[in-house]
């Protein structure tokens, strides 16, 4: 089959390379739709030293069951069911998983990373992802490109678990991709009577606008972020602030935009060491909390799955391209070049 990879010299390709087995222990799945995340993008343009090689890349997907194994009659999937799956695979036996935190787990495997990923006709669920109830069946209501979605959406939902949003509360959030728009709808829906949003690409500051109505955008290339927000909150600053982008430097910043008590989401990850950025004396006296985030969980994301259902998010509006697998790296360009939101694959 056609598969994305990173080769055993960790170069990126298409590349022919051997189905998956129908093992008595794995599912197997017809990848319908495929999207690209922020995490391929970093991996596409800088490598990934996380990624035991050769391995089929991409981790966010929804598809049709093609194949149960027979040690895995037991939990409710039969040939033809439209699944997506939560990538981050726990082992189910320690403390975190116990917990449901799986995303915590100790031994993390990762679709994509540790397993073989999605950018490929058929990807294999191992046994215990199936176990752990990483694999998730699809509602009907739901569409294979919009499922694509639903992981990196809980990506978000999963941090925002953190913050304690409430009525009233004023949330700035650093990035305008496809992630910051959906933090910026869930705050929303949790109250927030005020969304702010920091992007230096005035393209993508417009299209946010437009995704998310009633949005505020800050260019901090033309304007002062701290002051701004002063402004905006009487001088009280955000009550929530949540960096959904890798520039390190919004990190120190986040700090002095949030108010009294406010809480921080270090959502992005970001490159080198990570240290450096956090001052102790202003978290203390201003009584900050500050939160890391790490992927997700199968709860999340069903919760995620619930609002699609119920037409709380709306996960089409951000997909603003379609490629063959043959022309995913097209994809990549389009991202990086013309400020693309969000790229789904069809295999
Ligand atoms: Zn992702
Ligand atoms: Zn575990």
């Amino acid at each position: 089959m056609k598969a994305y990879i990173m080769d055993k010299d960790r170069i990126l390709r298409i590349a022919d390379i051997s189905a998956p087995l129908k093992k008595a222990d794995n599912i197997l799945v017809t990848v319908r739709a495929a999207s690209i995340c922020g995490t391929d993008m970093r991996t596409f343009l800088k490598g990934n030293v996380k990624i035991d090689v050769p391995r089929v890349l991409g981790h966010e997907f929804a598809g049709d069951i093609v194949h149960v194994g027979d040690d895995l009659k037991e939990y409710g999937f039969d040939i033809g069911d439209r699944v997506t799956a939560a990538p981050a695979i726990g082992c189910g036996e320690c403390y975190y998983c116990k917990k449901g935190y799986s995303n915590m787990c100790n031994d993390l495997e990762t679709i994509g990373f540790q397993y073989d990923g999605v950018f490929a006709s058929v990807v294999e669920i191992p046994k215990k992802a199936v176990k752990n109830g990483n694999l998730i069946h699809l509602p009907e209501s739901i569409s294979y490109d919009d499922a694509t979605l639903i992981e990196p959406a809980a990506c978000a939902w999963n941090g925002q678990t953190y913050l304690q949003i409430h009525e009233g509360d004023t949330v700035l959030i650093y990035g305008s991709g496809m992630i910051g728009c959906i933090h910026a709808e869930l705050a929303y829906r949790k109250g927030a009577s005020r969304v702010v949003i920091v992007e230096p690409v005035e393209k993508r500051g417009k299209i946010a606008m437009e995704k998310v109505p009633g949005i505020v955008w800050i260019n901090p290339f033309t304007q002062n972020t701290v002051e701004e927000v002063e402004k905006l909150t009487k001088g009280k600053g955000a009550d929530v602030v949540i960096t959904a982008t890798s520039v390190p430097s919004v990190h120190e910043e986040a700090q002095k935009v949030a108010a009294k008590r406010g809480r921080i989401s270090l959502f992005g990850g970001i490159p080198g060491d990570g240290k450096g950025y956090l001052d102790s004396n202003l978290i203390h006296y201003k009584e900050l909390q500050v939160f890391g985030v790490h992927a997700t969980t199968p709860g999340y994301m069903k919760e995620i799955m619930k609002m699609m259902e119920d037409g709380e998010l709306d996960a089409k509006k951000y997909i603003e391209k379609i490629v063959a697998l043959d022309d995913v790296e097209r994809g990549f360009f389009s991202i990086r070049d013309d400020n693309t939101m969000k790229v789904v694959i069809h295999p």
